[in-house]
């Protein structure tokens, strides 16, 4: 028998988006479009494959552990202190941290549902638990987060950006929220999809932290700079809250490649601007195809959508992946889903697969 944490009893595995090459093997289909992770459907930023290309044959030695050169690039973009500043391998591994510095058994966590799925099973891990407080009208309710927050709350998640509705909390709202709140408890700001708001009551979680909230911001590379598969995100908070995470942190966490493509990456104006307005211009076209055809969508602030099929997500998943277009469900309503914007071929292409499906 193997003896393990009682805690991992109630964790499952999770389950990514399916890799395209496993769907092009199980369908026996060529042409497959992904719009399951919210990937950059550009590619990775060209400096940044440049950057990987020159630095490969340096991999024999491993990386700088402090990620020193990174670190300060984003500290100076930031205009925050080099010490507010921590790498991760992705902002995953932060959230990680976050969860190993903070809790202690029995800590409540308070986050919304749905949501980025990793900070419900990470305060699990700790024997934490986790208070998922309901969406309302696809919108994060802050009210309704106040009101679940306890003695023994040690954090509170606000995915800004949501994930999955693409919904914001409105600067507003965070300000309500966070002059009310005990200071002693931590709001983690997760602003993965931060590059792609245009809404003007978006609040930057950086501005709080500058305010002197007990506040901490993650962004990732992932989704602007286009490079999910190198894996590298990074954290800003107050110094001393930046130190417990170092205690935390694996010393070579972020690797060498990464940490030249996300310095390179971040220099890539010309990627960024293009990246935006694909995004941009794949909204538009979406929002026209679902309004054309009576689909319910959610309004986003992301690169991705949340529409509701009308139908069992499941059912329109499978179906939808026999068209060779993978999307996402299982985000705890019964008839909605997220696709990724995409090219315009690949927006073009999945407006063709859901009609069909739809028309079933
Ligand atoms: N937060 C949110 C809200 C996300 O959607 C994602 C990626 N799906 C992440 C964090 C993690 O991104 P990464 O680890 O690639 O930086």
């Amino acid at each position: 028998e193997i003896k393990v944490r009682s805690c991992l009893d109630s964790l499952a595995v999770y389950q990514p988006g399916k890799p395209i090459e496993e769907v092009k093997r199980e369908l026996g289909l060529e042409d497959i479009v992904k719009l399951a992770s919210n990937e950059n459907p550009l590619g990775p930023s060209p400096r940044a494959m440049a950057a990987v290309a020159a630095a490969v044959s340096q991999m024999n030695f491993y990386p700088d552990g402090s990620a020193y050169r990174l670190r300060a690039a984003l500290a100076a973009r930031l205009g925050v202190e080099f010490d507010a500043v921590i790498v991760g391998n992705g902002s995953n591994e932060l959230v990680q941290m976050l969860s190993l510095a903070l809790l202690e058994p029995g800590d409540e966590v308070v986050m919304p549902v749905p949501t980025f799925p990793r900070y419900e099973p990470l305060a699990r891990l700790m024997g934490a638990v986790p208070v998922e407080v309901p969406l309302k009208d696809f919108r994060i309710d802050i009210e309704a987060m106040a009101a679940r927050v306890g003695p023994k709350t040690k954090m509170i998640y606000l995915c800004n950006p949501n994930n999955p509705t693409g919904t914001i909390a409105t600067r507003q709202e965070v300000d309500w929220l966070l002059e009310r709140l005990d200071p002693a408890v931590l709001v983690v700001f997760d602003e993965a999809y931060f590059e792609y708001v245009t809404h003007p009551d978006y609040p930057d979680g950086l501005d709080y932290y500058r305010r002197g909230y007990n506040v901490m911001v993650l962004r990732t590379f992932s989704k602007m700079y286009g490079l999910a598969g190198l894996r590298v995100g990074y954290g800003v908070g107050s110094p001393r809250l930046v130190g417990y995470l170092n205690r935390v942190r694996e010393p070579f966490n972020v690797n060498a490649l990464a940490q030249e493509a996300a310095l390179a990456a971040l220099e890539d104006e010309e990627f960024v601007t293009l990246t935006k307005k694909t995004n941009e211009e794949g909204k538009r076209f979406l929002y026209q195809a679902f309004g054309a055809r009576g689909i319910p969508y959610v309004p986003t602030e992301a690169n991705f959508i949340f529409f509701d099929a009308g139908r069992d997500e499941r059912v329109i998943f499978r179906r939808m992946l026999a068209e060779g277009v993978i999307i996402r469900g299982g985000f705890g309503y019964p008839t909605h889903l997220r696709v990724t914007i995409g090219t315009a071929a690949q927006n073009a292409r999945f407006v063709a697969a859901i009609e069909k499906v739809l028309a079933e």
